[in-house]
Formats: structure tokens, sequence, C-alpha cells
């Protein structure tokens, strides 16, 4: 079933989204995105009515993600349609903005951008909208995390001691602003060679896992470093659609069934 967490105080909640929840990383390059689509399909396919909305401001992957090409359709109002792809519908600051362009915002524009795709899309009623947010935890992520009405944020991060230096900075960013932290994805925890089969901590060990529990934040799981997610995200298909019955598609579902 579909829990329906509480928007934070002072904010309204959009009443035709159930859940907006936020999935942030310390720094770019972690995997947020990869994770924030295998996650949406993910919830999708356990039968949620599911959105993504791409605020990664500087590099809107979400489009290349699903394969969509183009831009969404107007309606007679004016709003945006959002296209659908593997279950799940997606509007992108890539959509609203010239490529390479986008990074040079600042953060009351990222505000303002983030609000038209919000409520200038004709997002349908949905179980979950699941929000890539701009890498950091900058003025940007904080003024994105203050501004919309955010249930709950999953921060991605590898397991290394510098990138987790960086989620507990995230952890307390969202903490400022009373946004729970759902729980923390380790993302690339161990690398498995294809031709072997031996498994290598490139990035360290368990360092997430030990954050989590050193907060007092859920653990989701962690995520093995494959060239097959990569493949699959690069060709327009995430993982969870391409090869549902692989052990990384399970993870992710298990993932998914938390939030
Ligand atoms: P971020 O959103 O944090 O910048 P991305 O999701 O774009 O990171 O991932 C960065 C790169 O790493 C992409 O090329 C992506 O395909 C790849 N990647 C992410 N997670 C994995 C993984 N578990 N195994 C292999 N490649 C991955």
């Amino acid at each position: 079933g579909v829990q329906i967490h509480k928007v934070q105080d002072g904010l309204k909640p959009i009443e035709t989204i159930k859940n907006i929840i936020a999935v942030a990383s310390g720094k770019g390059g972690v995997g947020k995105s990869t994770t924030s689509v295998n996650l949406a399909v993910a919830l999708a396919q356990s039968g949620a009515r599911v959105g993504i909305l791409d605020a990664d401001i500087y590099g809107p992957s979400q489009p290349l993600l699903l394969g969509v090409k183009g831009k969404p359709e107007l309606n007679a109002k004016q709003h945006m349609i959002p296209p659908k792809a593997h279950g799940v519908w997606v509007n992108s600051f890539g959509f609203l903005v010239e490529e390479n362009r986008a990074a040079i915002w600042r953060g009351p524009m990222v505000v303002q951008a983030m609000n038209q795709l919000l409520s200038l899309t004709e997002w349908p009623d949905l179980d979950y909208l699941i929000v890539d947010m701009p890498p950091g935890t900058g003025d940007i992520a904080l003024s994105l995390a203050q501004k919309v009405p955010v249930v709950g944020a999953v921060i991605v991060t590898t397991p290394q001691d510098i990138a987790l230096l960086d989620v507990r900075k995230g952890v307390s960013m969202f903490q400022t602003v009373n946004v729970p932290v759902l729980g923390i994805v380790e993302n690339m925890s161990v690398h498995i060679c294809s031709q072997c089969g031996h498994a290598e901590h490139i990035f360290g060990q368990d360092g997430g896992k030990a954050l989590a529990e050193s907060q007092s934040i859920d653990y989701l799981g962690g995520l093995p470093l494959d060239i097959k997610v990569r493949e699959q995200s690069d060709g327009g298909v995430p993982i969870v659609a391409a090869d549902p019955q692989s052990k990384i598609s399970l993870i992710y579902r298990q993932m998914a069934r938390r939030l």
C-alpha cells in the first residue's frame, strides 16, 4: 500500500500528489539520478502512480535515462503535459532551458523554474513524485527543500569517506528544514568483476551503512557498481525495466517498498 507522509510545517501539500520525495546527494556523480529513476520505475511496477521531476540543474538527465525525446506538449491552459516512459511521468529542467545554460542559473530562478515544473505541469494524480535534486547541499538545494512540500528525502552516497562527509551536511540540511530523511542508499558499494566474479570495494566498504547507524537513519541498501546499470541508463531503459529479474532490480524494488 501507498504510505502518506506528512508535509513539513508551513508548506501546503499539493492535493493531487500524495508524496513528494527528494533524492539528494552531497556531490555529483554518485548515482543520484540513476537511483531516482530506478526507484521511480520500481514504485510504478508495484502499482503506484509515479512521476519524476528532474531538478538537477547542472545535468538534467532524466529524459535521457527514460529515453524520452522532444519537449512536453502544451494543453489549452498552456500547461505542460508530462511524457510517460516505463510507467513514469516525467518533467525536467532540461525541457525548460537550453543545454549548457541551466548551470549558470541563480537560486531564485531555480526555485521559480521548480514551481513551474510543479504547478504548470499537468501532473496526473500521483502517489509519488520523485524529485531528482541538484547535487550538493548549497543554496539551491536548500531553497528547493524549503519551498517544495517535500515529505521525505533519500540521500545517495558512495562509501568513500569524503562522500560521507557531504552526506552529513545533507542530513543536517534536511533536518534544518524539517524534512525527514527516509534513508541512505549506498551506491557503487562493491565492484564485481564481470570476468572472474571477484568482489572489490573500490570506494571503501559499508561507509553508508555505518553513517546511517551513527545518525539513526534507515539504511535502505547498497548497490554494486555494475556495467549493466550504466549501459541500460545510457540506452534510455533503467535496469529495473530492462531486467526486472536481476539482483540489482530486486534491491531497487526492496528500497522502493520502504518509501
Ligand atoms: P549523479 O546523478 O549523482 O550525478 P548519475 O546517476 O548520473 O550520478 O551517475 C553517474 C554515472 O555513473 C552515470 O554514467 C551512471 O550510469 C553511472 N552509474 C551510477 N550508478 C551506477 C552503478 N551502480 N553501476 C554502474 N554505473 C553506475
